[in-house]
């Protein structure tokens, strides 16, 4: 068992020099009890990545929320009761109030519960690599870097880095990723390694789409020049007219508008959500 010398080192370890997407949270002006419980909670999630939770940018914003704004401890839709449990004993640690000391059960997910791990079974995302068109769109949306591939290109992905966030579903134009499920075992001490392993490759990620900004020689990420080069369509020497272009932009944007929408509600009903859905589908049908 971990002293609360050793719990401190860690999280400060797992709190420094964190990208700068992460600069809005101002973890560091925190004090350093605080600090500790929201990496003690961090520790605690998949590491997914995955903005169910509705942190679009991911788990550290989550456990952040959970400690600073009280959020309620049971989002993490693909950590399941597990990962709820163990934050519920986090919290509950601080608290002598016997009454506040309730565990919440954990937000459903789509996919059923895996009898041994009692979390969502897991998924990985395979790419049906003939009928891939190589857009590349799939690449900058996966927090892992978990996907190869280059312009005009098939793509791949490295199955055993993928966490089955499903991100890259949504930016796909023509719909050729899909998800197989599998069945794994892991310790206590495996599942650990995985997470820290996940959020480097993530911090990682977010490092180096930081830098491709601020590169005034690639001054956007791929997904951005994809669009840029069929914005220009008419004055290049494809075979389709400006408004041609403009409206397969505008369609392939309104489908992963929708498709997100979907995964969403897939989750959580949200009325609001429901009617953006229809307006969006309505307008992709007169497209
Ligand atoms: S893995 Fe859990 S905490 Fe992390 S982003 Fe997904 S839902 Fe949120
Ligand atoms: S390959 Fe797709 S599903 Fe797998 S981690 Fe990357 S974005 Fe998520
Ligand atoms: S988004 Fe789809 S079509 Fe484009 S590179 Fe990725 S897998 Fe291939």
């Amino acid at each position: 068992m971990p002293s609360n010398i050793d719990n401190l080192i860690e999280s400060h370890a797992r709190l420094t020099d964190l990208p700068l997407l992460f600069n809005t949270l101002t973890i560091e002006t925190l004090p350093a009890a605080v600090q500790a419980k929201i990496a003690h909670i961090d520790a605690c999630l998949p590491q997914t990545q995955c903005g169910l939770c509705e942190h679009p940018d991911g788990c550290l914003p989550y456990a952040t929320a959970i400690v600073i704004d009280h959020e309620p401890y049971n989002k993490c839709v693909p950590g399941g009761q597990p990962v709820t449990d163990a934050i519920a004993q986090i919290i509950n640690a601080d608290d002598n109030n016997a009454n506040n000391k309730k565990i919440l059960t954990t937000e459903l997910s789509k996919w059923p519960i895996d009898l041994i791990s009692k979390r969502p079974t897991e998924v990985r995302a395979i790419i049906r690599e003939d009928d891939c068109i190589g857009c590349t769109k799939c690449i900058p949306a996966c927090p892992v870097d978990a996907i190869i591939g280059t312009g005009k290109h098939m793509h791949t992905i490295f199955t055993d880095l993928c966490t089955g966030c499903e991100l890259c579903i949504a930016p796909c134009p023509v719909d050729c990723i899909d998800l197989v499920t599998v069945e794994r075992e892991l310790t206590d001490a495996e599942r650990i390694q995985e997470q820290d392993d996940l959020r480097l490759r993530y911090h990682t990620h977010l490092d180096r789409v930081t830098e491709q900004l601020a590169d005034s020689s690639n001054a956007r990420p791929v997904v951005s020049m994809v669009e840029a080069k069929l914005n220009n369509a008419a004055s290049q020497t494809l075979d389709i007219s400006a408004q041609q272009a403009k409206d397969t932009i505008a369609a392939a944007k309104l489908r992963s508008k929708i498709k997100k929408l979907e995964k969403q509600l897939s989750v959580r009903d949200n009325a609001s959500k429901q009617t953006e859905l229809i307006t969006l589908q309505a307008e992709l049908s007169l497209l």
